[in-house]
């Protein structure tokens, strides 16, 4: 338990710890963008209830759907804050397809590979107001390491896929969520738009 807690104080002034391999952008600016999203991940735990947001994304909430959803972001959160994560871009190990932007293995925490697109994304702040009015399919460059750490066993073990079916974009989860409410909670687009949709980007100012 002290272990545990002089590991958390260090980790603490050195948030979210970020190595790059082989990526076309500076250290610094990873940190940065996975600080942002470490602040949006805490923003959508508060968020969680049941709203107009909420229901798009995961439908009429059941009992403990809440619970569930918060405990999502706040271990995102919190494993971005005292995890050290790995950044691979063009790694020999990296294998992206057409249309991926990152991908992890899910037992393999954290190590993200970055594909070459994954650039070419907007941030969060650069996001118009409202979030919507943004590409349906895709969303930016934080919101994708929410939806990529939210997929490590440790943190929350979520999917891309619902009974094989590939569920990527807004408004397939929210399909989804109206054809079988709650199926939507542990799919990682749907937990990475409710994070979007719930940070306004000038909450991430300075950032
Ligand atoms: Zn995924």
């Amino acid at each position: 338990m002290r272990k545990f807690l002089t590991g958390f104080g260090f980790f603490v002034l050195l948030p979210v710890s970020a190595v790059a391999q082989n990526c076309p952008v500076e250290d610094d600016d990873l940190h940065d963008i996975a600080d942002r999203a470490r602040v949006m991940a805490s923003i959508a735990e508060a968020a969680v209830e049941d709203s107009v947001i909420y229901r798009r994304y995961f439908g009429p909430p059941g009992d403990q759907d809440l619970a569930q959803l918060s405990s999502t972001y706040a271990a995102i959160s919190s494993h971005l804050l005292i995890g050290i994560v790995n950044y691979e871009c063009n790694s020999p190990a990296t294998s992206c397809d057409q249309g991926d932007f990152a991908y992890v293995f899910n037992d393999e925490p954290y190590t993200l590979y970055i594909c070459p697109d994954f650039f070419s994304l907007p941030q969060h702040t650069d996001i118009p107001v409202p979030p919507a009015t943004i590409d349906d399919r895709w969303g930016g460059q934080e919101g994708t390491i929410i939806h990529e750490m939210s997929h490590f066993e440790n943190v929350a073990s979520t999917v891309d896929k619902h009974k094989g079916r590939k569920i990527y974009g807004r408004s397939e989860c929210e399909q989804l969520a109206e054809d079988v409410p709650g199926s939507t909670l542990k799919i990682a687009d749907c937990v990475q738009y409710f994070a979007e949709d719930v940070t306004a980007p000038i909450l991430l100012d300075g950032l």
